[in-house]
């Protein structure tokens, strides 16, 4: 038998998610009594090497924006560096097809908001600093084991000491250890992209509008960014193209890509002046077949990745919080214990349909787009003017984007 340290609940991983999920879960009032740890690798620091912005930005749904704001993280600091967008505007690079959604038509202020990675990391990060029940761990999880049939688990860390939980949550990522240590079964396969980020410069402001080409090799979205003097001509791109694309596009010197640039994006914003440094990541579709085992639970890129294209990554990671705590919660207000399997399995009831739905419109526009097939080309093309025309369906779309 292994001594443990015993919490409560034990959070694999502190990235957006696991961070998130802490200060929701920490400052719920029925959670006040439980000891909650987050386990990262390592503290919490911006590496921006000298950047203007964090080339790793989110597009921001409303609804995540709301579970933020009424958990104490989407604080008058934070909205003023995040760049709203009231436009989004969709267009097929290899027709005329073209989709424009406005904040107006569904009668909100903003479509969502630009909000760089780090930007939203710091306070969740500050917060769970100063929360009485909550704290960071900070060590690689290097295994994970259950103490005896059907006990709790228990986490090993990489310099030796044990933590254990009758609940413990990964959020540890796209290539969670405690999802494989687990045994949970996983689907998975290659995207055929590899998408390239960074922050541009451009000619012209870019208006709180965000754009997305779809072409044949992969989709190029513009995200809108603002300094904190207000200066609106930087947009973080995500390029996403067929891996040898990629690459092609990653050897090229900063004048040469800014050209390609240009080109790709129709001039929109006049000429791309400069560019940061570039990143690239392939793409991988995953999706956990269970997302619940008795006392262990998936949430966030754990459970599920998905093409950047839409920005939904995030954000479906934040609704998986929102509907755990509800359920912990609700557990806890009918008797049970928080880590009762029946509020796992109600937790995976409502989120594997919506993450599948969402999976299941991506690859479909991925399919769509890719297509060279001349009649279908046509098709699309008039299938979006069609769409564009649409007020009603448009506006449901615009809503579900949203997280509404
Ligand atoms: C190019 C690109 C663009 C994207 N754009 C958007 C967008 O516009 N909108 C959107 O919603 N989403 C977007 N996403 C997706 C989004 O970035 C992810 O969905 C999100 O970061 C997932 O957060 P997470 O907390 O689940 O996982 P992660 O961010 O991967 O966090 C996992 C954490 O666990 C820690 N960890 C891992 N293993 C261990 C271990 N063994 N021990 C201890 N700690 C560990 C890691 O250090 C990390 O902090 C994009 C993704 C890509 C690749």
């Amino acid at each position: 038998m292994i001594e443990a340290e015993q919490f409560d609940v034990l959070i694999a991983g502190g990235g957006l998610v696991g961070a998130a999920l802490a200060v929701v879960l920490g400052r719920h009032p029925l959670a006040q009594n439980l000891r909650i740890a987050v386990v990262e690798t390592k503290p919490f620091k911006a590496d921006l090497r000298g950047e203007l912005f964090d080339p790793k930005v989110i597009a921001l749904a409303e609804a995540s924006r709301k579970l933020l704001e009424a958990a104490g993280i989407w604080d008058d600091a934070l909205a003023s560096s995040a760049c709203p967008y009231r436009r989004m505007v969709v267009r097929d690079s290899a027709g005329t097809g073209c989709v424009e959604f406005d904040s107006s038509e569904v009668h909100r202020a903003d479509l969502g908001h630009i909000v760089e990675n780090s930007a939203l990391l710091a306070p969740m990060h500050r917060a769970i600093e100063t929360m009485a029940n909550t704290q960071f761990v900070y060590q690689g999880i290097a295994d994970v084991q259950r103490s005896g049939e059907a006990g709790d688990l228990i986490l090993t860390l990489a310099d030796g000491r044990t933590l254990s939980a009758p609940l413990v949550v990964a959020a540890d990522g796209a290539n969670s250890l405690v999802r494989e240590r687990c045994g949970f079964a996983l689907r998975s396969w290659d995207y055929g992209h590899s998408a390239i980020v960074a922050t541009i410069r451009c000619q012209q402001p870019h208006g709180f509008s965000a754009r997305q080409w779809f072409m044949d090799s992969g989709p190029l979205a513009f995200l809108p960014l603002r300094t904190q003097d207000q200066d609106c001509h930087h947009v973080s791109i995500v390029w996403s193209q067929e891996h040898d694309e990629a690459q092609r596009l990653m050897a090229l010197d900063d004048g040469e890509f800014c050209r390609e640039l240009t080109f790709a994006s129709e001039s929109a914003l006049g000429d791309v002046k400069s560019i940061s440094r570039r990143f690239v990541f392939p793409l991988r579709q995953r999706h956990a077949v269970d997302y619940v085992q008795p006392g262990v639970v998936l949430v966030g890129d754990a459970a599920h990745t998905i093409h950047p294209l839409a920005g939904q990554g995030v954000n479906l990671g934040f609704a998986d919080v929102a509907t755990l705590v509800e359920e912990l919660a609700r557990a806890v207000e009918r008797g049970l214990p928080h880590w009762h399997l029946s509020a796992l399995q109600r937790y995976q009831r409502q989120r594997k349909p919506a993450n599948l739905a969402m999976m299941g419109a991506m690859e479909g526009f991925k399919r769509l787009f890719a297509s060279r097939q001349p009649l279908l080309r046509m098709v699309r093309n008039d299938g979006m003017g069609l769409f564009n025309r649409l007020a009603p369906l448009k506006n449901q779309l615009v809503r579900k984007a949203m997280g509404f």
